[in-house]
């Protein structure tokens, strides 16, 4: 377990403002982020205050309960989409006042993505899928650096074979090896695991941990599954549109002992007694914890995972 995961829970602006300031060099920093969707009585704020800075070289996992804000947080981050207040930067260019051809132009350059579905083009083989980036920005292939793409990927003998031709784990590896062609600021994985077997998944991870270590390529990646996010340097972890936690690199289970704790299912060995996992019981706020840490009038002491909203 790091060092973070002893960390008493914190207030989540006060969390994050202290890790955004201990981040020196941040490829996406977003500032007071918040996402309305509709009006009147049917708007659904999505994102409410969120303040983030991803460091460069780092593979970030974005996790959280369904509807806590993961997609809306990515696609604002990755300029696919506008905030209804605050600010993005992504490799240092303030992305949210940017006309929608600049944005376009920016997200060529700057951005990769890689999606659960791998969205190759059919009627294109693997290399012309691959290049399909530079193609489309009329930018030479740097030859030396494909060929290495390719060896990493493992595609040498499949680069004339169209879509149809290839397993998912291959098409997957299309898609990976596409994402990372124009060796973009920052990729932006979308539950890249999302539809393949554990075998596929595994390597599809492998390839991603393996850009950011050999090559320091900074990766984005929500993702709902716990072993994904722990290949991770950092952990964020939202709820109700809201960042509650910030970690460093953590392991399968404390991960899903956090998922659990914000869907509000406390796990049977959070009773504050430092026998068990310290971190769960943290989150779930049981009775016995520390008399400073206070439940609100919405309860939280009874196990249905509202101690998240516990005050100092
Ligand atoms: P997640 O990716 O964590 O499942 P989302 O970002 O998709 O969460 O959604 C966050 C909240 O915003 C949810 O309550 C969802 O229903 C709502 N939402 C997302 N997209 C829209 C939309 N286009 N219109 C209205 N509400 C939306």
């Amino acid at each position: 377990m790091s060092d973070t995961m002893d960390r008493p829970q914190q207030p989540a602006a006060a969390q994050t403002t202290a890790e955004a300031s201990a981040t020196t060099d941040a490829v996406v920093a977003t500032r007071s982020l918040t996402k309305v969707y509709g009006t009147g009585d049917a708007a659904v704020k999505a994102l409410r205050g969120v303040d983030v800075e991803i460091g460069r070289g780092q593979l970030t996992a974005i996790m959280g309960p369904s509807g806590s804000g993961k997609s809306t947080l990515m696609h604002i981050m990755a300029g696919l989409d506008r905030p209804s207040e605050g600010t993005v930067s992504v490799d240092g260019v303030e992305i949210t006042g940017l006309k929608e051809r600049d944005l376009t132009q920016l997200r060529r350059d700057k951005i990769g993505f890689i999606f659960q579905s791998f969205n190759l083009l059919p009627m294109l083989n693997a290399q012309e899928n691959i290049v399909l980036p530079l193609t489309i920005s009329r930018t030479p292939v740097d030859k030396g650096w494909f060929e290495r793409l390719i060896g990493i990927v493992r595609l040498e003998d499949r680069l004339t074979h169209k879509p149809s031709e290839l397993s998912g784990g291959q098409q997957q590896r299309v898609a990976v090896a596409r994402s990372l062609v124009a060796q973009p600021a920052v990729l932006f994985a979308d539950e890249p695991t999302g539809n393949l077997d554990s075998r596929r998944g595994e390597e599809v991870l492998q390839l991603l941990r393996q850009s950011v270590d050999e090559f320091g390529q900074t990766i984005i990646m929500v993702t709902h599954d716990a072993h994904a996010a722990s290949i991770s340097d950092r952990v964020l972890f939202l709820k109700d549109g809201v960042i509650v936690h910030d970690h460093g690199s953590m392991s399968s289970d404390d991960i899903y002992d956090v998922i659990r704790s914000l869907e509000g299912i406390c796990p049977a060995d959070a009773d504050g007694d430092g026998q068990g996992r310290t971190l769960a019981a943290e989150l779930c706020a049981p009775a016995n914890a520390a008399p400073e840490v206070v439940a609100t009038a919405t309860g939280g002491r009874d196990g249905d995972g509202a101690g998240l909203r516990a005050e100092r």
